[in-house]
């Protein structure tokens, strides 16, 4: 018998106590862990309030919060976690625990999308797995990782591949077998007919794109969508092709090792314009639509993921073209300072 249960069940018995005593309604009272329904207002004791000390438990963080996130919110969500099985440090910060046992809940509520940050939907499934005294299996969902596994190439495999902050390169890779669950095609503009896997994204970010897009048209600018989700498979094959014509170490600095792509995550699209002939070049990022995407890419969620400048960090070279969905909170952060995803996590 957990303290809840404990709790609520004395509180019972001492009422039921008090009312068998006059009226018999006790009757109605089942052993379950609810509270009886029914009882009249006249009944309830001064000293009911003191006497139900869960009643704090049932506060959740009323604002949005996510990776990198600290203070007493945060505390307060982690004590809520724990509240439902959950056994995170309550250390006031947002981190890799806080957002995998995030993601594992929300893995667990089918209508959840998943994201490992903590949102008004979010918010209110934990309000109401709290308040119907429900505990989850901590890691049903995603299984905590006590060592990180590593590819072939030595490159350590992320434990937790539907973080949506989730950094993804050269050395941090996505587990092979990954594949977002929540894949749909945009409704934007490709400058091909057929519906090729390459059309999508993860939900979440498809639907940002088609804000951004809109935005863009409205500004009277033409965008077209070129390339997003790509499988592991596709990737190892792309890769090699590369390979063959390149050289591994020079088609590593344009194109990624399987597992090392971020276009796996579903979080990415490569974006281009009649301007530059649906190509995927540098001179993107001179266009008038390359300018307006530098302007406002954040304020939909997304990054230029591999800027000029900072090709040492990202280990890419300059690509105007590939935009990764983060989210506004870090988006705005990320292009608002000039800086990398690396720079933002680390
Ligand atoms: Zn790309």
């Amino acid at each position: 018998m957990n303290k809840k249960t404990l709790t609520i069940t004395l509180l019972i018995l001492t009422i039921s106590g008090i009312l068998a005593a006059c009226s018999g309604i006790d009757q109605t009272f089942d052993q379950s862990d609810q509270k009886p329904e029914g009882t009249p207002s006249s009944t309830e004791q001064p000293g009911e309030k003191e006497l139900d000390p869960d009643e704090k438990d049932l506060t959740v963080p009323e604002g949005a919060l996510q990776k990198k996130d600290e203070g007493d919110q945060v505390k307060l969500l982690q004590s809520a976690l724990n509240t439902i099985g959950y056994s995170v440090h309550e250390n006031g910060l947002f981190d890799e625990t806080t957002t995998w046992a995030i993601t594992d809940f929300q893995l667990q509520q089918d209508s959840l999308l998943v994201s490992g940050i903590y949102d008004e939907p979010t918010k209110k499934a934990l309000k109401k797995t709290i308040e119907a005294n429900e505990t989850i299996t901590a890691g049903a969902g995603l299984p905590q990782q006590a060592e990180p596994a590593v590819t072939d190439a030595g490159t350590e495999v992320i434990a937790n591949p539907y973080d949506q902050i989730a950094l993804i390169n050269k050395e941090h890779a996505l587990p092979a077998d990954y594949i977002p669950e929540d894949l749909v095609i945009p409704d934007v503009p490709f400058p091909f007919a057929e519906d090729l896997p390459k059309k999508q994204m993860r939900e979440a970010a498809a639907k940002s794109l088609e804000q951004l897009f809109n935005k863009a048209d409205e500004a009277g600018l033409e965008l077209y969508a070129q390339s997003g989700y790509r499988s592991y498979e596709r990737q190892d094959a792309i890769f090699a092709s590369n390979v063959l014509k390149h050289g591994e170490e020079e088609a590593n600095t344009f194109s990624a090792r399987p597992g090392e792509s971020e276009h796996q995550s579903g979080l990415t699209m490569d974006i281009t314009s009649p301007n530059v002939n649906f190509d995927l070049i540098t001179e993107f990022g001179e266009t008038e639509e390359g300018k307006w995407i530098q302007e406002n890419a954040a304020e939909f969620g997304f990054i230029i993921r591999f800027p000029e400048g900072k090709e040492e960090i990202t280990k890419y070279q300059y690509e105007p073209w590939h935009l990764r969905f983060v989210g506004k909170k870090a988006a705005k952060e990320i292009m608002s300072q000039g800086i990398t995803l690396e720079e933002y996590l680390n």
